[in-house]
């Protein structure tokens, strides 16, 4: 059985500002609307798979934690990081950006794209999840959409 989340309409999404160094227009910061959607796999039990409201509740605090804010990627290794006081610098190879620090969250991918994002927000979730699937929950798919339509999903497995 599969059980389906659909961020767009029940509001698990986001907006934020990102750039993707090295790929065109890209390369420019912009933004976009993300949908978070999320597809649970498991073994029905007594007519449930899961609850949906844990699920829905923690989705939708890591999405407005990532909301109005630009997306820093932390792991990309010709991206210097600097803080001073409120400040952040970001400089990569002729560019240099400063933000206030806490426009910023930082997410330990190497670029910000969809691919990578639903990767962070997985790990993220599963880790803030920590138990409240049961055992007849065997995966979990996690999508990030960069607007109605256009996304991409990572799976999962859960349990052993
Ligand atoms: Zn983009």
């Amino acid at each position: 059985m599969m059980l389906e989340i659909d961020g767009w309409q029940v509001g698990i999404k986001f907006s934020a500002a990102h750039f993707i160094p090295e790929h065109g227009k890209c390369s420019r910061i912009h933004g976009h609307d993300y949908g978070i959607r999320l597809r649970i796999y498991g073994e029905v039990r007594s007519g449930i798979l899961l609850d949906f409201v844990e699920v829905k509740r923690i989705a939708r605090k890591i999405a407005d934690e990532l909301d109005h804010h630009i997306l820093v990627p932390t792991e990309n290794e010709d991206m210097r990081i600097e803080e001073e006081g409120n400040a952040l610098h970001i400089f990569y190879r002729d560019r240099e950006y400063l933000f206030p620090r806490e426009d910023v969250v930082f997410v330990d991918v190497t670029i910000p794209s969809a691919e990578e994002l639903a990767r962070y927000i997985g790990h993220r979730l599963l880790s803030r999840l920590n138990g409240a699937f049961g055992e007849n929950v065997k995966g979990i798919e996690i999508c990030v959409d960069e607007g109605p339509g256009q996304g991409a999903c990572e799976y999962f497995e859960v349990g052993d």
